[in-house]
This record gives structure tokens, sequence and C-alpha cells, in this order.
């Protein structure tokens, strides 16, 4: 295994812990979730050996493929964290332990015909002025967590965002806060806000983000992709 990775995954834990504690929190409350879209699948085995449980991926395949390749490894949870078609719900809820990206009742609906164990899903909050993003706009993250709410299988924790390349990442932050704090008015057990990348994670952990989505800064740069 390379000791890089291990060197990285230090390095990025250290910054967690700092940032963690220069905004008054307890390190121990935020979920690493290391991102390995593009990677093999023998990365999530090197990383499983450094302790990593919670392992992120966007694309329904990618995520079937390595969840069903890696299945003998004890405690591995799945993150499913990019846009998902209603007719891949069942594939995603079959391998993830969590998803993310819920960004309109049609999905959630999916998934929850879907059945199986509960799933954890979250409401994406598109913080950009593109419609085409993934998310609802923050006025509607309140109506999608009720409509949630009101699907046995699914259990809402929170909301997710991307911060938009061209902005402050802290000012998007305090929007997708905004919204966090409007879902919790119907659920007031969803407290997860998963938000924070390789760029920007420093800036959602001063805003109170639960769960971080870390990529290229514990994995290296991501092969190239077809
Ligand atoms: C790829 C990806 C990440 C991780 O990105 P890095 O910049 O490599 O840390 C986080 N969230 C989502 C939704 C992603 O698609």
């Amino acid at each position: 295994m390379s000791s890089a990775l291990a060197d990285r995954l230090a390095d990025v834990d250290a910054r967690i812990a700092a940032s963690a504690r220069a905004a008054g929190r307890d390190p121990g409350s935020i979920t690493r979730i290391v991102v390995t879209k593009f990677h093999p699948a023998s990365l999530v085995t090197d990383l499983h050996r450094l302790g990593v449980r919670d392992v992120g991926e966007n694309r329904q395949q990618e995520l079937t493929a390595k969840a069903d390749e890696l299945s003998g490894l004890e405690g591995l949870r799945w993150h499913f964290i990019g846009q998902a078609q209603t007719n891949k719900a069942r594939a995603i809820r079959a391998a993830a332990s969590v998803v993310h990206s819920v960004d309109r009742p049609k999905l959630a609906d999916a998934l929850e015909a879907a059945g199986g164990k509960p799933l954890d899903v979250l409401v994406q909050v598109n913080l950009t002025d593109d419609a085409g993003r993934g998310g609802v706009g923050p006025a509607d993250a309140e109506a999608l967590a009720a409509h949630i709410a009101g699907c046995a299988g699914l259990q809402l924790r929170g909301v997710m965002a991307v911060a938009p390349l061209d902005e402050e990442p802290a000012r998007a932050f305090e929007r997708l806060r905004t919204a966090a704090d409007a879902v919790r008015r119907v659920a007031p057990e969803a407290a997860w806000i998963s938000a924070g990348m390789t760029g920007d994670f420093p800036e959602a952990i001063a805003m109170g983000a639960t769960h971080l989505r870390i990529g290229s800064a514990i994995t290296g740069p991501r092969p190239v992709h077809g």
C-alpha cells in the first residue's frame, strides 16, 4: 500500500481536527467520507486497511460494482452523492447506506418503492442560480423534507450541497445553513449537514457541516475517465 495515501489521509484528518477546534467544535462529531469515484476498488481496500469506513461514489454503476466486489470488507458504508435517475433507485438502495442527493419527490418515491432496510437520505440543496445543477432551491428544501418524512422506509437525516465555483464558499454555505434550519422545522432529528470538499472543507466545518465529502486531497488526482 502506498504510504503517500496514509500520509494524505493523516494530513487531511489533522486539518479537519484543527478546523473543528478553531470553530469550537468536537472533531469527533464530524464524519469524513472519502470520495473514491473513478479510482479502482483496490484503493477502497487500502483505505479500509487505514481505518476508513465511509466512502462515497457519484455514479450508480460504479457504486454497484465496487460494493459487490468489496462486500467482504467489514463495516464499510457506501454514500451515494451523485445525480440519480429514478430507474437506478433500486440498485442504489441495494448498495448504499446513505443517499445524499435526493432532489425531488419522484426520486424519494422510487427509493421508497425499492424496499429493503431503512435508508438514510439527505435533501440536496442547489446553491447556484443554475436550475440544471442537482438539488432543490433553498426555499424548496422544507417541502421536499416534508415529502420524505412521509416515506416510511426512508430516514431523513438532513441536507447536502456543493458550493458553487464562482462564490466564496462561506457565503454559499450560509444559505445551506438556513435550508438546514428549515428542514429541521419539519424533521427535528434531521441534523446532518453534508458539505465540504477538498477545496472548501474548513469553511464547511466553520458553518457547521457534520459530514465532509473529500476526494482528491486524500486519494490523489482522479484517473482520467471516458
Ligand atoms: C467528487 C465529489 C466530491 C469530492 O471532490 P474533491 O474536490 O475531490 O474533494 C464531493 N462531493 C461530490 C458531490 C462530488 O461529486
